[in-house]
């Protein structure tokens, strides 16, 4: 089992144990009386939450800033809701603010915790859960899939790496979010240019690999064309209200006989470099 499936084992529980939790907390809430205090002493945090986050520390070995956070919002949950027990007046009803900041916090805990799980599920089946796109992981699978094709039947294949330009301004000037909706509308404008049965993979950050199956390399030049217009063409809406317009860079190869998948990605790479110091927006073989 990979991490990705690992880690979202046992949130489903979280999950569980907590709306429980919030059930008694509730009843405990809205008992008014003397009573009140001793049961509220009785009320336990669910353990599955630390025991579930001691367990993906050790499976992702490095710190991420999720897991980070959502240890930062379970804790607040529960300091909230104990403190809005303390304070609530033992013969009355608690403040109605009070109530619902607890909820408040119940309901950010819980959608993080769903969004956590989906993400890694996405993650554990090779899509990139930002744009829906592959991942990596599936990658040499599929390579060797149309390596074979090349040896048995010389169907061609072109590798093209695409990579946004000048995207680090868009979150510098926008916001990561804005970043983030324009990854999501490159995707798409991908996905719209290809063929049903080409492929296309989000690499990391702002780099996208397509793999275009059956298509001669000399013949690639006119539909990366079209591509690379259609990218030029996307707009997307800032939060200002400004239209935002952004270019990519593309560098392309072709399968061969005797390459490697690495040694092809690193010919995509250079031919991709090539275009960035020509002055980007182009697309470059190697
Ligand atoms: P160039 O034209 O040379 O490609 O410049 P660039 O700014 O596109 O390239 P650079 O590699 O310097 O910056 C890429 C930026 O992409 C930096 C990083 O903060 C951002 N980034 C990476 N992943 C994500 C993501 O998932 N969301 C958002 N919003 N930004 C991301
Ligand atoms: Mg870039
Ligand atoms: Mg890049």
């Amino acid at each position: 089992m990979d991490s990705s499936s690992r880690i979202v084992q046992g949130l489903g529980r979280v999950v569980d144990d907590h709306i429980a939790w919030l059930s008694q907390w509730h009843q405990i809430a809205f008992y008014a009386g003397p009573a009140r205090a001793a049961k509220a002493a009785e009320l336990k945090a669910p353990t599955s939450f630390l025991q579930w986050h001691e367990r993906a520390q050790e499976t992702l070995a490095s710190q991420q800033p999720v897991l980070e956070r959502l240890c930062a919002l379970h804790e607040q949950l529960h300091t909230s809701a104990r403190l809005v027990l303390m304070r609530a007046p033992e013969d009355g009803n608690m403040p109605v603010e009070d109530y619902e900041k607890v909820l408040a916090r119940f309901d950010e805990f819980v959608t993080s915790v769903r969004r956590l799980e989906r993400a890694f599920s996405e993650a554990a089946a090779g899509l990139d859960p930002l744009t829906g796109l592959r991942t990596r992981v599936g990658l040499p699978e599929d390579f060797n899939r149309e390596l074979s094709r090349f040896r048995n039947a010389g169907t061609p294949c072109v590798l093209v790496m695409v990579d946004l330009d000048r995207f680090k301004s868009v979150n510098d000037a926008h916001g990561h979010e804005t970043g983030d909706k324009v990854l999501v509308a490159a995707g798409n404008t991908l996905l719209r240019h290809i063929r049903t049965y080409d492929d296309a993979y989000r690499m990391g950050g702002e780099e996208f690999l397509l793999m275009l199956k059956g298509l001669d390399p000399n013949a690639a030049l006119p539909v990366l064309e079209r591509l690379r217009a259609a990218l030029a063409r996307m707009d997307v809406r800032a939060p200002d209200g400004s239209l935002l317009r952004l270019t990519a860079s593309l560098g392309f190869t072709a399968i061969r006989a005797g390459a490697a998948l690495d040694e092809l990605l690193a010919e995509a790479d250079q031919a991709l470099y090539r275009a960035k110091r020509d002055g980007r927006n182009r697309i470059v073989r190697a």
